[in-house]
């Protein structure tokens, strides 16, 4: 069993040998232009790397005594699996109702429960720091929060302390200012792209 954490480059290398992490010209869900690409479900489609991703954040939480793990679904779901197993922690997820991010299911956290919340990629920071807030106002104690990627350069504020595995420096920008777009390179969709 390897226990090694993963260094930031070892993880993007994750990410480039499944196809998760393209280099280009793109159009993002949000409408944003972006020269980075991230598709998450393509490196955690593989047990063993989210396997090490899992225990690599676990890692950074060993002395905090963890009792449950919760994530946003669907995005937070197997990376959080993943975590609570290398902890040993139960694992809860939160879900959208009318829009606002719930515990549904018959999940409930107990007052004081200590609360790692866990998520794929960290963009502005908004499901993970719904998650908190949603965790909070039944009582638990979130402790902090982690996510495989940051895209945020650091920045997302999810309102507790926060880490992660490799953090990208990636702008994403409208369309009328995007530089790509003024060199006349086509951008690519890549939901809609043929294989
Ligand atoms: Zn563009």
């Amino acid at each position: 069993m390897r226990n090694k954490s993963l260094q930031p480059s070892e993880v993007i290398q994750k990410f480039r040998e499944t196809g998760a992490l393209l280099e280009g010209h793109f159009v993002l869900t949000s409408g944003l232009h972006s020269a980075i690409y991230l598709q998450c479900a393509l490196v955690l489609q593989h047990p063993r790397k989210a396997e090490a991703f899992g225990r690599s954040i676990a890692e950074r939480f060993q002395t905090e005594t963890i009792q449950t793990v919760a994530s946003p679904a669907i995005g937070g779901l197997i990376i959080g699996h993943e975590v609570a197993r290398a902890l040993g922690a139960r694992f809860i997820w939160t879900e959208r109702e009318n829009g606002k991010m719930v515990l549904r299911r018959g999940f409930s956290v107990s007052s004081d429960e200590k609360v790692l919340v866990v998520e794929d990629v960290v963009t502005t920071g908004g499901s993970t720091r719904e998650t908190v807030a949603a965790l909070q106002a039944h009582g638990a104690n979130v402790i902090g929060a982690a996510s495989i990627i940051d895209r945020s350069s650091g920045k997302a504020d999810v309102g507790v302390p926060r880490i992660a595995l490799a953090t990208l420096d990636v702008a994403s920008v409208e369309p009328a200012v995007c530089k790509a777009c003024r060199r006349r390179e086509p951008a690519i969709k890549p939901g809609s792209r043929k294989q």
